[in-house]
């Protein structure tokens, strides 16, 4: 008993002490609006929100105090739960939400998402008040890794990538192969509109930028976005969202079909350049 409430107090602790690692920022896509929650140490959570319905939908929610505060505040009616993947730090707080709020629709790709109800495939459409969301898998972090695309007439897209896309990144391929990510990351995320706002699900771009840096060390965009970078965290501020024709500048996960990252692998191929670098970021310590 002691030693459960001691960790219990603990994780309530350490909730408080990280859940303003960034702050809290709102986004206007016109007709709809991207609330982004900082949770943990370094994750996002974020509040969709239809402004024509005032209806919303909530992603990767794991510190449900947090998220059911965020949802109050915004006075918008939130029944759906969109789970990137099942890793704890996105999917943990599923089953504490569904206890505290019932009745929600819990959307996810793999078995192991707590409080599940409904399993998406690829290209699988459902709605968020007048929003159409797509589902796109996009396995290798983990095999049930889901992105969630977001748009409507007259508004600005948005896409929830967890930890398949990061600002100047990509997950690491804890349960998948280079090709994978070529699919998730070039096939797929690279054919949306440039404008589409990426929200990922975590706070590394600067680390990120780090080994971008390292890859391609002439790359003004990567540069430009280090300044920029460094500036936002210096004013406690998130470096989500991009879009992904920054990324395209500056990421060099998606850019294996660059000269100058391909150099840097040492091969031509996209798919083995794509292998060597998630092995060269793997060790770099930079
Ligand atoms: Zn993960």
């Amino acid at each position: 008993m002691l030693t459960t409430r001691i960790i219990t107090r603990s994780l309530k602790y350490l909730t408080h002490t990280y859940k303003l690692h960034s702050l809290p920022t709102c986004h206007d896509h016109r007709k709809m609006k991207v609330n982004l929650i900082p949770l943990l140490k370094d994750n996002y959570g974020y509040l969709i929100i239809d402004e024509s319905t005032n209806v919303g939908a909530v992603v990767d929610p794991v510190t449900p105090d947090t998220v059911l505060k965020a949802i109050s505040d915004s006075g918008v009616k939130v029944d759906q739960v969109l789970t990137t993947h099942h890793h704890w730090d996105h999917a943990g707080g599923n089953e504490e939400l569904n206890a505290k709020k019932p009745g929600m629709t819990f959307y996810g790709g793999d078995d192991r998402i707590g409080a599940m109800n409904k399993k998406v495939v690829h290209n699988e459409t459902f709605s968020i008040g007048s929003m159409k969301v797509t589902c796109f898998e996009t396995p290798c972090h983990t095999t049930g890794h889901i992105c969630y695309l977001v748009e409507g007439e007259g508004a600005d897209p948005a896409v929830f990538t967890g930890d398949t896309l990061f600002a100047a990144g990509c997950g690491r391929f804890f349960e998948g192969t280079a090709p994978e990510m070529y699919r998730a990351l070039i096939e797929i995320l690279s054919s949306l509109p440039d404008n589409t706002r990426v929200y990922c699900g975590h706070e590394y771009t600067a680390q990120n930028l780090k080994f971008a840096k390292h890859v391609e060390p002439e790359n003004t965009a990567v540069l430009n976005m280090i300044d920029e970078v460094a500036k936002k965290r210096e004013a406690g501020e998130p470096t989500i969202p991009t879009t992904i024709g920054q990324e395209k500048t500056f990421n060099p996960f998606m850019r294996v079909r660059e000269s100058a990252v391909q150099k840097f692998a040492g091969c031509t191929d996209p798919v083995e350049v794509m292998r060597e670098i998630r092995a060269a970021k793997d060790n770099f310590r930079g």
